[in-house]
């Protein structure tokens, strides 16, 4: 069986990555990985992170390009690939326009289409935008959906999936997240070593991610209030890795670039980011696989969003929503350094995302695929 994985963003490598690995195993599947480029240098790091290369590079990303235009080229450039590389069945993962194009490119052929992490949903098409339909659009393409969770198999069914066509597996971050705590070689890591140099370790450490589309403009303004006031405090100490979304990184160098006790830096690969996320008292964060990988690691995580399609990790009581107002990013920090209750209970809690063996779970699915 010739199994073709489409993936366009960093997350999408981090999650597909144990997947990949677990299938290139597997006696009578062959593996085809193409990366459309959709996050070029993030996704190239991620590959790297894993000895990854993908077989087939595509070319869809162009400084300014709207969305639609992106839509665009990532159809009519898989289109050319499922064509050439006629693969039995297509692995998308998630809510990117990656996996939209992959999945609607493969049905529009006749090809099966196989979702991982099917069936996380806020309902409200816009927020995360587009990546709350473009998620659900590709449930009503796929083949089979893997869900990570009891409530996202839950949510599928009542949008009338059939019961025999989802399958609980857990999140393949976890999967990822431990593949990497396993073989993390700090001493050798030029990126970790440089982040010694930064790290203070007396201090309580605050990390920083954010590039949600909704958050650009307003949001980010509101962040960069609360960092400033934050930074403030000389017993804490900041470091944000900065996404490459001009959008986003440009406001936050223009503002905080000269703070005191704020350390702008450029994204980090897999492993660094990790070890930064274990040495951190607390993680303030907009991002999807943050919420999903930080209760593993013990760290409570201050969501910058007014809902989530992680409804686990808030019943868990391992990540807050807290919005995007200065006020409450202030408080909810304050809180937590005030409150050592309050900090254990978030931290204590057991993740409910999984236990390391979705990437066996779907790739024995697979492989008992006639
Ligand atoms: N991540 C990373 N380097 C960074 C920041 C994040 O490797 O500098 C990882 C993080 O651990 C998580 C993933 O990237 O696994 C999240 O990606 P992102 O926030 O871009 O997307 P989302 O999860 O919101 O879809």
């Amino acid at each position: 069986m010739k199994v073709l994985f489409v993936i366009g963003t960093r997350p999408e490598a981090i999650k597909l990555a144990p997947v990949i690995l677990e299938c290139q195993k597997k006696k009578g599947i062959q593996v085809l990985v193409c990366s459309t480029g959709q996050h070029k240098e993030l996704l190239d790091s991620a590959f790297e992170q894993w000895s990854l290369i993908p077989d087939i590079e595509l070319d869809v990303m162009q400084a300014g390009q709207g969305l639609n235009e992106l839509l665009s080229k990532l159809l009519s450039q898989l289109d050319i690939v499922l064509s050439d590389a006629k693969p039995d069945c297509v692995v998308v993962q998630g809510d990117t326009s990656s996996c939209l194009a992959g999945a609607l490119a493969s049905f529009q052929r006749k090809i099966p289409v196989y979702h991982v992490e099917a069936g996380l949903r806020t309902n409200d098409k816009s927020a995360p935008f587009p990546e709350e339909l473009n998620r659900q659009l590709v449930s009503r393409i796929a083949h089979v959906h893997f869900a990570p969770t009891e409530k996202n198999k839950r949510a599928l069914l009542r949008e009338g999936i059939s019961d025999n066509n989802i399958v609980v597996t857990g999140n393949t971050v976890i999967d990822a997240l431990m593949m990497c705590q396993k073989k993390m070689t700090p001493e050798s890591n030029p990126e970790i070593l440089k982040l010694q140099g930064i790290y203070e370790p007396k201090k309580k450490l605050l990390l920083v991610t954010g590039h949600r589309r909704e958050n650009i403009g307003a949001g980010f303004l509101e962040l960069i209030d609360a960092l400033r006031e934050l930074a403030s405090n000389p017993s804490l100490q900041i470091i944000y890795p900065l996404h490459l979304n001009p959008a986003v990184r440009e406001p936050m160098i223009q503002a905080l670039g000269k703070t005191d006790g704020i350390f702008l830096i450029e994204a980090l690969g897999y492993e660094a980011f990790v070890w930064l996320m274990s040495k951190s008292f607390l993680i303030i964060s907009d991002s999807g696989g943050v919420q999903e990988e930080a209760p593993s690691l013990n760290k409570p995580v201050l969501v910058l969003r007014e809902q989530t399609e992680r409804e686990e990790a808030i019943e868990a009581g391992t990540v807050k929503l807290i919005g995007t107002l200065k006020e409450a990013i202030v408080h909810g920090v304050q809180e937590l350094i005030e409150d050592e209750d309050a900090y254990m209970e978030m931290t204590q809690k057991p993740n409910p995302y999984g236990d390391g063996m979705a990437a066996k779970r779907i790739v024995d699915f697979l492989a008992s695929v006639e």
